[in-house]
């Protein structure tokens, strides 16, 4: 199994499509903004500071990034194929796993651009509702995503929280790094010959099935 990496804008459905491949192929997902929120609750200076670059919508230090990449990856359940989501999210952050992955024994495998345009964006960004126990996402604005009972999840019986940066100030934030500083990135990958782009602006189902196309190649 080839390792996977989503890159995507803002609420283009990463997270929910990273969910069905773990899934399917059985193989951890390692999401650099799952482990940061994790970190954002601890009392510590760290913890204070990550927690406010989170609200604020902009992104944290990439040498903070990089240590958790590499002790993520270090550990056992990885040595089958791993999907990562939100990492690399700018040029040097690529570069700066390129040497990581080498120093482990790893390839880059399929990278998937899931692309979506941003008035879209908009409309799922506000109507996102996560659970706090499983981290299983809805969305409140489409009648197929939303939870049967009203903030609580399907699948645990968890909380449903909203992101403190699903609002649409952040929203606007996140969205213009993405532009700066994740579409080098996406050069880069083509420049390498391995990223594949996949239209997000259609059901979950949909997405999926084409996601599921590049991965059996
Ligand atoms: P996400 O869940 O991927 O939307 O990430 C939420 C937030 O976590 C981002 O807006 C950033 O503040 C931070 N974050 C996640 N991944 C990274 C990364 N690779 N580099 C820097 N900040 C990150």
């Amino acid at each position: 199994m080839k390792n996977i990496m989503f890159i995507a804008p803002p609420a283009a459905g990463k997270g929910t499509q990273a969910e069905l491949v773990v899934k399917k192929y059985h193989i951890p997902h390692i999401s650099t903004g799952d482990i940061l929120r994790e970190i954002s609750k601890e009392d510590s200076e760290i913890g204070n500071y990550v927690a406010e670059t989170l609200a604020s919508g902009k992104l944290v230090k990439d040498e903070i990034t990089y240590q958790l990449i590499e002790n993520r990856l270090k550990k056992d359940d990885c040595k089958n194929g791993f999907i990562i989501d939100g990492f690399p999210r700018n040029l040097e952050q690529a570069v700066q796993y390129d040497k990581i992955l080498s120093k482990l024994g790893f390839d880059v495998g399929h990278v998937i651009l899931i692309d979506i345009d941003e008035k879209n964006l908009e409309k799922r960004i506000v109507g996102r509702r996560i659970c706090e126990d499983c981290n299983a996402i809805y969305n409140i604005n489409d009648e197929k995503s939303s939870p049967q009972v009203e903030s609580v999840c399907d699948k645990c019986g968890g909380k449903l929280y909203q992101r403190t940066d699903d609002n649409l100030e952040s929203f606007q934030t996140r969205y213009q790094m993405y532009r700066e500083k994740t579409e080098p990135i996406i050069k880069y990958y083509k420049n390498k010959n391995v990223l594949e782009t996949v239209n997000g602006d259609d059901t979950v189902e949909n997405v999926f099935h084409k996601i599921e196309t590049i991965i059996s190649k």
